[in-house]
């Protein structure tokens, strides 16, 4: 059997060596699924939303263990694990609470004999493959409304956060979902190509823009519900009327929050010219006194890069941003980080004095690098902020809900968030423009979106 090798972004030690899938393997769990998804649908959903309640219990029974485990995967400070693990709690919370209301069929006209239903079908048997930067979120947002809706799921976690697919999988075995209802299928990104070649009723990824544009590719023939949510390269905004530092607190936790590795961390700010200077004094400063370290300490804030390849990336946007001219604050170089040269380590890394001919204010970074650049004012901020294939959130700074509703409304994205950032909500939908991905999880709207929303016309027969 093939095997998968995990091992420590932090220091480079291998951790596991999993049993994978492979192609032949991929086929027997599709047709299990395929042959155990009609008992699943016709299960009541009282009992479907009793499996995640159970589920609910387990996560927070080990959710110690569950939080070392990513962190040991993933390089993640265990802080930053552990809320992930309590933020997913409201979030199953919501799935369950919303799901009859959004779930049940609705009868939408009764008269005489004529009654017409909207049912809310499940699709099938979908397909998740994943992200490994907030596993348990990517993983939850789309197993378990895909479950309460009565589909089947494979599940492709991502490589670099597979002992974690194994345990959010195992719980949900123990929790009552039956083993063929749900599989984990552990490997590399050929086992996601394996299982998007089966067919599914739908494909619901997140990852890179340049996977994303594959799946897209290898799925175009068929017509079937197609989620991507990809990167982005996200916008704040920083109004002369916004207190400098306070908004410089927040945006450095939303830069570099994880690692700077959230598909909606801040990437990009914008920073008004009367209080550029002072808004920058405080960044840098607040960035300074963030402690990297040893993911597995408390008081550890700046984890490691999870995938080596990603140093490569930050190496090449700090040369190419000094190179034009740039202005380097802080940071800047790979770091040896506390195991003595071992693992994946970068320097949370500031620069001033960017724009919009720099790979920095283009790509995605995906760690722990961010971008300030000085405007004159609204006009030049809604243009700048906007002048990105990317649309996933956008925020702005200022005491004035008036002004931040008017720039917010002019902004290209799916979130966008006044006077915070880096912020997700169960009761909103979470989506994106452009290059951020079609379709959306969370909210109603990403419980309805594991269904197909099927018309009953029903005609009672002549007595
Ligand atoms: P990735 O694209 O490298 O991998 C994602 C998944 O795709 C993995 O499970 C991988 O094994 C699989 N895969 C790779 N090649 C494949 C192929 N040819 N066919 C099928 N599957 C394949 O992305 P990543 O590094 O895991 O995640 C980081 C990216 O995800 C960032 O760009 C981040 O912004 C984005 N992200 C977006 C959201 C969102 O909600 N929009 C959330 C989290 C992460």
């Amino acid at each position: 059997m093939t095997q998968l090798a995990v091992f420590n972004p932090a220091n480079g030690q291998q951790i596991a060596n999993l049993p994978a899938d492979d192609t032949a393997s991929v086929v027997a769990r599709y047709t299990k699924a395929r042959a155990a998804q009609g008992a699943w649908a016709a299960t009541p959903l009282a009992l479907r939303n009793a499996c995640i309640a159970r589920f609910r219990d387990g996560v927070v029974r080990e959710l110690d263990t569950l939080a070392a485990t990513m962190t040991h995967e993933t390089g993640k400070p265990i802080r930053i694990s552990r809320n992930e693990l309590n933020g997913l709690l409201p979030r199953l919370d919501f799935f369950m609470q919303e799901a009859e209301a959004t779930l049940t069929t609705e009868t939408v006209f009764s008269e005489g004999p004529m009654t017409e239903q909207i049912q809310h079908a499940p699709l099938g048997v979908v397909a998740n493959i994943s992200a490994w930067n907030y596993p348990w979120f990517v993983g939850c947002n789309v197993i378990v409304p895909a479950l309460l809706a009565g589909n089947a799921v494979l599940y492709k976690p991502s490589e670099y956060a597979a002992m974690t697919g194994l345990a959010i999988t195992r719980l949900l075995h123990e929790a009552g979902v039956p083993r063929d209802v749900l599989a984990c299928l552990v490997g590399t990104g050929s086992v996601g190509a394996a299982l998007l070649e089966q067919p599914v009723d739908g494909v619901f990824f997140t990852g890179s823009v340049a996977t994303g544009h594959r799946i897209a590719q290898a799925v175009a023939s068929r017509f079937i519900k197609l989620q991507l949510e990809l990167g982005g390269k996200d916008p704040t905004y920083v109004c002369e009327d916004a207190d400098p530092k306070s908004a410089a607190e927040s945006l450095a936790d939303g830069a570099m929050y994880n690692t700077g590795q959230s598909c909606c961390s801040v990437e990009r700010i914008y920073v008004h010219e009367k209080i550029h200077d002072a808004f920058i004094a405080a960044f840098v400063d607040t960035v300074r006194g963030m402690r990297s370290g040893d993911p597995m300490n408390e008081d550890s804030y700046i984890g490691a890069i999870t995938r080596a390849p990603q140093l490569d990336v930050l190496e090449a946007q700090v040369a190419d941003a000094t190179a034009r001219g740039a202005t380097l604050l802080l940071g800047g170089q790979r770091m040896s980080g506390p195991f003595g040269g071992a693992g994946n380590w970068f320097e949370p890394t500031v620069f001033s004095d960017v724009n919009h001919r720099m790979v920095l204010m283009q790509e995605e970074s995906f760690g722990p690098v961010i971008g300030i650049q000085k405007v004159s004012g609204d006009a030049q901020a809604v243009q700048l902020m906007n002048d990105t294939r990317f649309g996933l959130t956008a925020g702005v700074y200022t005491p004035d809900e008036a002004r931040a509703r008017t720039l917010l409304a002019q902004v290209n994205a799916g979130s966008v968030y006044w006077n915070c950032c880096d912020r997700v909500s169960p009761r909103l939908p979470w989506s994106g423009y452009g290059d951020s991905g079609v379709g959306l999880t969370l909210s109603r709207y990403g419980i309805q979106a594991f269904t197909r929303t099927k018309a009953w016309h029903l005609k009672k027969a002549p007595p």
